[in-house]
């Protein structure tokens, strides 16, 4: 058995709201979920320091946003535990395909996977992913451009 998330999560990696902010995207989101019998399981998370939020095995690849070129697991896997260990103060990165300038959270990954100190993670959402019209409905109930990442774990 696996678990269906869907997170919502700042596109900016170190950006997180003030309290009041979070709690009405919460609320948007949480309208957006079908009615469910006790409500869904929804939680909100403000990290210390920058967090991968990953896809989990819905993540099928991750291209340089420079070139196309696919990039390998192990040297993305490689990049986040560096990164990591410098407590992710930068997210900048150089694919070894053509050695871009860019991020580890700006490289194109199928599916959307990101980088946050905010989330709003809903389990089991029994429903697809959120429209354009929806995502900006969060935004501007969090004051933030967002991203969402549906996972599988
Ligand atoms: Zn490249």
């Amino acid at each position: 058995m696996s678990d269906d998330y869907l997170t919502v999560i700042p596109t900016d990696p170190w950006w997180q709201p003030a309290e009041e902010a979070a709690e009405r995207a919460a609320a948007v989101v949480a309208a957006l979920l079908p009615d469910r019998d006790g409500g869904g399981e929804q939680e909100v998370t403000w990290h210390d320091t920058v967090e991968v939020v990953t896809c989990g095995q819905n993540l099928e690849r991750i291209r340089c946003p420079g070139c196309g070129a696919d990039l390998s697991m192990r040297w993305w896997g490689r990049e986040v535990t560096l990164r990591q260990e410098e407590g992710f103060t930068t997210l900048g990165t150089a694919p070894p395909c053509c050695g871009v300038e860019t991020s580890l959270n700006d490289l194109v990954y199928d599916w959307p996977c990101g980088f946050a100190r905010f989330e709003i993670d809903v389990l089991c959402p029994e429903r697809g992913p959120l429209s354009a019209r929806e995502l900006a409905r969060v935004a501007e109930a969090l004051g933030h451009p967002v991203r969402q990442i549906l996972s599988r774990f």
